[in-house]
């Protein structure tokens, strides 16, 4: 059924876009002398203009900024002369439906700091680069709550909303995808989505400190981590008929996919938050060894060297003095301290239960990454062999092989030579200086990516399983293995699986979409730069959901507002007789235009359609 599934899909876009083909021409036929038109432009990717002439088979336009541009008409695209300044806040309220009226819809709303927009059931979500405080107070949780989708502005919290609505209407999990580049608001986007969520589902807190406090307050730590995972669940209020919410963080541009973070939120059937669990994939490990300017390894390593006595400790000092860092220049982080951030990081490790002792040992294992990573090696004495360089190297190998409590000539064997197993026994063989930085670099981002191993107590097999066992005996991750008493089986998202798993839990849930869009490389606000804005909106699938949508009926008016504008093509049938709605009709048939569709309380028109109204009006 899947296959077919798929068919149909890859069926409805092929027929969407010959449609949409067929449509374009019709609207390009519309085009008279004075119709405002959307230009293609390589600095604005789209400038408004107005139609001064015919050449042949091009179209001459003036633009706004008074250019006059020689163009073949499938180069333009309609545009609403007369479009509220203030946008629209779903894109299907647009009178054009395209690529150029989403952007300028987006940059109109963005200029009065609106920075939602939906588009059908995505909500677009575009960095404010500042902190608009009146947007995410309480009152604003409580307006949202229960509010129909798309009565009020919108928001994420309406996303929340309705996706919690569903979830406690229909028992069916749901998914929130939060997507963008690198910068364009994910973390913050999925932080509001666990607020209201907290707001909505938590539960009276008793001496203990709630879990979605938890939840919120261990975000210091997945965000100073990058794979920081924390796992919290209140046992004994595990129910087998759990709900989840599943919060996906992605990265969406490949050239860029550092790692995905995974927020999973369970409901209890009676919609109260019962547990939660972080979890990142496709984390980038390399990142622990190599960087390169302007971006920085994880956080955690430049809140380590600001640590003060940690890292006198650790004898760690200025990020620029460690090779995994110093490969970047970029250390700080604007209006961020690293010391602070520190002192959050451990708050927050308090928090999801982790001891002091496992505390000092995660310490202790970052700064032993970062002497490992000073360690230089030169030529050794025989041929393809390697030795430590020099007494620098020496002392930051001692350093890390102390931190990490091995061996100091065991470190430097590991380092410099490979074993190889072989029927005649052991053979060790030399490594060259290449293979020795490789093998180093290899040892930092294991250890990095094993840090929090994806901590139990000391036990044997048999304590282990069996503690196992009684504490969750009904978790639904947790099976027990056919054929023997010790081994479990954990049905987890870890292991390169990752991505399989993690895609038959978001397969069961039903997804709502939350595009976060970044409007500008300085990440600065009131800066809207329209290519690159355009290039997320592409990658991100939005406008081919416009696209889409465009095969249906994209332009929704209320018959008053049609009236309004088209009144004038019929003003001999005005008349007060007759009501907005068959007022309408008559306009339509006058135009012998068919196909669209007369609702409740608005006309439903196909693309292309308006401009013909447009272009009709303009002649009167
Ligand atoms: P990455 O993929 O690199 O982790 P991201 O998509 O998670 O990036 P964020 O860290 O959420 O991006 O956002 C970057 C910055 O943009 C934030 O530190 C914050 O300053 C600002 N920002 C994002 N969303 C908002 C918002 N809704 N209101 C105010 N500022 C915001």
């Amino acid at each position: 059924s899947s296959f077919q599934d798929l068919f149909v899909q890859v069926y409805t876009i092929l027929k969407a876009r010959m449609l949409i083909k067929k449509l374009h021409f019709r609207a390009y036929m519309a085009l008279r002398k004075g119709s405002k038109v959307w230009v293609e432009d390589k600095d604005s990717a789209w400038v408004e203009a107005e139609v001064i002439g015919f050449v042949g088979k091009q179209v001459q336009v003036l633009t706004l900024s008074g250019k006059k541009v020689l163009t073949v008409p499938e180069k333009l695209q309609p545009c609403d002369g007369e479009s509220d300044l203030g946008g629209v806040d779903d894109m299907t309220k647009l009178t054009y439906l395209n690529e150029p009226g989403v952007l300028d819809n987006l940059r109109r709303r963005y200029t009065l700091n609106e920075i939602y927009t939906y588009t059908g059931s995505i909500l677009i979500a575009v960095n404010p680069f500042t902190k608009l405080p009146h947007l995410y107070n309480m009152h604003m949780m409580e307006q949202y709550k229960g509010a129909p989708f798309g009565e009020l502005s919108p928001h994420v919290f309406a996303v929340a909303d309705a996706s919690y609505r569903a979830m406690t209407s229909e028992g069916r999990s749901q998914s929130i995808l939060v997507s963008g580049e690198s910068g364009a608001g994910k973390t913050e986007t999925t932080k509001l989505i666990m607020q209201y969520l907290t707001y909505v589902g938590g539960r009276a807190s008793g001496d203990d400190r709630t879990v979605e406090q938890q939840v919120l307050e261990s975000n210091p730590l997945l965000e100073a981590f990058g794979n920081a995972r924390t796992v919290r669940n209140d046992n004994s209020r595990y129910c087998m008929d759990l709900l989840t919410f599943v919060l996906l963080v992605s990265v969406n541009d490949s050239s860029n996919n550092r790692f995905g973070k995974f927020v999973e939120i369970q409901f209890d059937s009676n919609g109260r938050i019962s547990g939660a669990a972080i979890r990142t994939y496709l984390l980038e490990r390399s990142r622990v060894v190599q960087i390169t300017d302007p971006e920085r390894n994880y956080h955690i390593f430049y809140q380590l060297c600001a640590s003060g006595t940690d890292a006198e400790t650790y004898k760690l000092g200025h990020p620029r003095n460690f090779h995994y860092l110093n490969q970047s220049r970029t250390y700080e982080l604007d209006g961020v301290s690293n010391a602070e951030e520190y002192i959050k990081t451990r708050r927050a490790m308090d928090i999801v239960g982790i001891s002091d002792d496992e505390q000092e040992a995660i310490f202790r294992t970052l700064a032993g990454i970062l002497h490992l990573g000073n360690v230089e090696f030169s030529p050794g004495k025989e041929h393809d062999s390697s030795v430590i360089k020099d007494p620098k190297s020496e002392f930051h190998l001692q350093m890390a092989a102390d931190l990490f409590r091995c061996d100091f000539n065991l470190l430097v064997a590991t380092l410099t030579t490979r074993s190889i197993q072989t029927r005649e026994g052991i053979i060790v063989k030399a490594l060259d200086c290449n293979a020795a930085v490789a093998g180093r670099d290899a040892l930092a981002k294991t250890v990095y990516a094993r840090l929090f191993d994806c901590m139990f107590p000391k036990s044997t097999h048999e304590t282990f399983s069996n503690k196992l066992f009684q504490n969750f005996r009904s978790h639904r991750r947790l099976e027990k293995a056919k054929f023997s008493e010790t081994d479990f089986i954990i049905s987890h998202y870890a292991g390169k699986q990752q991505l399989q798993a993690l895609m038959e839990t978001l397969s069961s849930t039903e997804p709502h979409y939350v595009r976060c869009v970044k409007p500008n490389s300085l990440n600065k606000p009131h800066r809207f730069e329209n290519p690159s804005i355009l290039h997320q909106l592409r990658c991100g699938g939005v406008l081919e959901a416009v696209r889409i949508s465009l095969a249906g009926y994209p332009t929704r008016k209320t018959y008053h507002e049609f009236v309004d504008r088209f009144g004038i093509i019929a003003l001999d049938i005005v008349d007060t007789s007759y009501d907005d709605k068959t007022m309408t009709e008559k306009i339509l048939q006058r135009l012998k235009l068919g196909n669209f569709q007369l609702g409740k309380t608005k006309v439903f028109l196909r693309a292309g359609q308006i401009a013909i109204l447009d272009s009709r009006r303009a002649e009167v």
